[in-house]
């Protein structure tokens, strides 16, 4: 028979997976017993759908049996099936769960890197046998299938027989070697404790034939043995089990086992409330951000079930969009299984329980940032954007309720703080709460339009995520102080040295407005300049980061901030152009063009004429 190849990206897999030198190899039996769990969730639901069918609780079971002799492992279970052609498509291709599509060649190689991070599916196996056998015959079917491989080279896909509906795994053990060991996988021991790890909650009997012996009949010392079948897991969700009697790591394992992510989360929530709707949910907060957190791609969503049975994979009304990074399930008596999607959606019922989990997610994420911020800010690095999102998103609506979970960078303290200590530390005579937006905390450093308040002793949020100043023009103020861009107008600081603008000077900068035309609206003497010559600031609403980052989005083209061009009067600069001014136009002229540019160079916004800029600098070192 033809033996048929594996798609491209699943030889790679397949091959890490042979010759995994991964120590956590137990897993491919996690990952069986998934896709069996899987595979009879999915008849169930056909027993839902279809009046004719029913569910027989106890006809439903997953089994491992094992073959010591022959070197091998069974799983078998009574799900769903697979006919040929699934055979052909789930089982040649990696899953579609997109985990791998976005890895990049290189980092494929690193196989440390996918086994830790993702559920590998049905290639595991291989980590732990030469060849796999899958017998499968599908719901509503009479034929069955035989699928074999030896690994890289192929496999195959022929007729068989097969009693009953659904599918057996049949594993050829590896031989052991020097370094070794795969005998550990046929020992009955081993597998009970692999399973009791990782699939205890699995909702269907995991089953094993285990040996036991026994006193002979009649007799008081001479024993038998005798085989038993033992259902291994506990069953019991572990939503259902009381708090006490779980420990970290039984979450930790609920969230890999379920795939809510590859990390270990900062926090993990467990609801069970018996109240006016009694439901129970466990929730995660992740530390790191799913790769396409920030994309359209990404769905946010909970797990849905009623009274233990998965209704919805991801229940989008259970989270607002800010909590999006929120992972888990909730599990409600009060559902009505029946109900459908569309009526689901506008539940009163789960209304409630969203408002509810809503709440609880933001005090439990105010209780870490107080108890634990090392881990809250690990967790904002990764989602603070989302949140701050979220202030802008819904014309604010929600802005109070998120203000005590943002962070900002702080001049004076070099690291986050909390809106409440940027206000614990300003003195009495501080009118505003003042940022600074820009790239990099490092370029804000050094921004000349932060020298007065930061002299003043002010201190000044750094504003570096694109997000950040549309979310606080929207909050407008916190606790009634209002923010204040340090590149704005007025800055509420009465400045020390008094600029006397005298006639002449006036002129001068009228002179250099028009030079400028339509580039500046205003050509002013600087209050808030101290050692450099000159910068840009503006009038308005709209700030020149605002406009960078808006000139950055595709539909948004030629936005402009209003624009002041600032000379700073105390330096030796503005003699020169005084000088010019009066003796030299052209000079004036050049001088004008040079500080202007300098000014959009501080700001990082592109010159309008780069070309025209080094001549200039060329004529002036001439
Ligand atoms: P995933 O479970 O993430 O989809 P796997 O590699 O574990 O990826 O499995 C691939 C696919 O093979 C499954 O999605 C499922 O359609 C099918 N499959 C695997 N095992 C079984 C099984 N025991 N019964 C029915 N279908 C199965
Ligand atoms: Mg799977």
């Amino acid at each position: 028979m033809a033996k048929k190849q594996f798609k491209a990206e699943s030889k790679r897999l397949l091959d890490l997976m042979i010759n995994s030198i991964y120590t956590n190899r137990e897993i491919f039996l996690r990952e069986l017993i998934s896709n069996a769990s899987d595979a009879i969730d999915k008849i169930y639901y056909q027993t839902l759908m279809d009046e004719n069918l029913t569910f027989d609780k106890d006809s439903y079971y997953i089994k491992l049996s094992v073959d010591r002799e022959n070197r091998l492992l069974t799983i078998s279970d009574t799900g769903i099936g697979m006919n040929k052609e699934e055979l052909d498509d789930n089982l040649g291709i990696i899953a579609r769960s997109g985990s791998f599509n976005f890895k990049q060649e290189n980092e494929l190689k690193d196989g440390y890197d996918i086994i830790g991070q993702f559920g590998v599916g049905f290639y595991s196996a291989f980590m732990v046998a030469d060849k796999i056998t899958v017998i499968s015959k599908a719901f509503g079917s009479d034929e069955a299938y035989r699928w074999e491989s030896n690994g890289i080279d192929g496999y195959t896909i022929e007729p068989c027989e097969k009693d009953l509906v659904g599918t057996d795994i049949i594993l050829r053990i590896k031989e052991n070697t020097e370094e070794e060991d795969f005998d550990e996988y046929l020992q009955e021991y081993r597998l009970r404790g692999i399973i009791k790890k990782y699939s205890d909650f699995i909702r269907y009997p995991i089953k094993m034939d285990v040996n036991r012996s026994r006193l002979k009949e009649g007799s008081e010392d001479k024993y038998e043995n005798y085989t038993e079948e033992q259902t291994i897991n506990s069953m019991v969700p572990i939503w259902k089990k009381n708090k006490n009697e779980l420990t970290d790591e039984d979450y930790d394992n609920f969230y890999f086992e379920k795939r809510y992510g590859f990390d270990k989360p900062v926090k993990h929530i467990h609801i069970s409330t018996d109240g006016l709707i009694s439901y129970n949910a466990i929730l995660f907060i992740p530390e790191k951000m799913p790769f396409d957190f920030y994309t359209q791609e990404y769905e946010k969503g909970l797990e849905l079930y009623s009274n233990g049975v998965l209704i919805m994979n991801k229940c989008a009304d259970l989270l607002p969009d800010y909590f999006s990074f929120v992972k888990g399930m909730v599990d409600s008596e009060d559902l009505t299984l029946n109900i459908s999607r569309e009526v689901l959606q506008h539940d009163r019922q789960l209304r409630i329980i969203a408002n509810n989990i809503k709440n609880r997610i933001k005090n439990e994420l105010v209780q870490l940032l107080q108890n634990d911020r090392e881990k809250y800010e690990a967790f904002y690095q990764s989602f603070g954007r989302r949140l701050k999102f979220g202030v802008y998103e819904n014309f604010g609506a929600d802005k109070e309720f998120l203000q005590d979970l943002l962070l900002f960078y702080s001049s004076q303290e070099k690291k986050l703080v909390t809106l409440d200590e940027y206000l614990s530390r300003m003195p009495e005579e501080q009118k505003f709460i003042y940022y600074a937006a820009g790239e990099s905390v490092e370029k804000l450093e050094k921004l000349p339009q932060t020298e007065l308040v930061a002299d003043k002793g002010y201190e000044i949020l750094y504003f570096t995520d694109d997000v950040d100043e549309f979310a606080i023009k929207i909050m407008m103020s916190y606790k009634d102080i209002e923010f204040k861009s340090v590149a704005s107008g007025e800055l509420g600081i009465e400045a020390e040295t008094d600029n006397e603008i005298d006639e002449l000077n006036r002129s001068l900068f009228n002179e250099m407005k028009n030079l400028l035309g339509d580039s500046v609206s205003d050509v002013r003497a600087s209050q808030r300049l101290k050692s450099h010559p000159v910068c840009l600031t503006n009038q308005g609403e709209l700030s020149i980061e605002m406009e960078k980052i808006l000139n950055a989005m595709p539909e948004a083209q030629g936005i402009k901030a209003d624009k002041v061009l600032e000379i700073n009067t105390n330096h030796e600069v503005f003699s020169a152009l005084r000088e010019a001014y009066e003796n030299d136009s052209d000079k004036l002229a050049l001088f004008t063009n040079l500080l202007y540019n300098q000014a959009l160079l501080i700001e990082g916004l592109p010159l309008q004429d780069p070309l025209e800029f080094s001549n200039n600098i060329c004529k002036l070192m001439n």
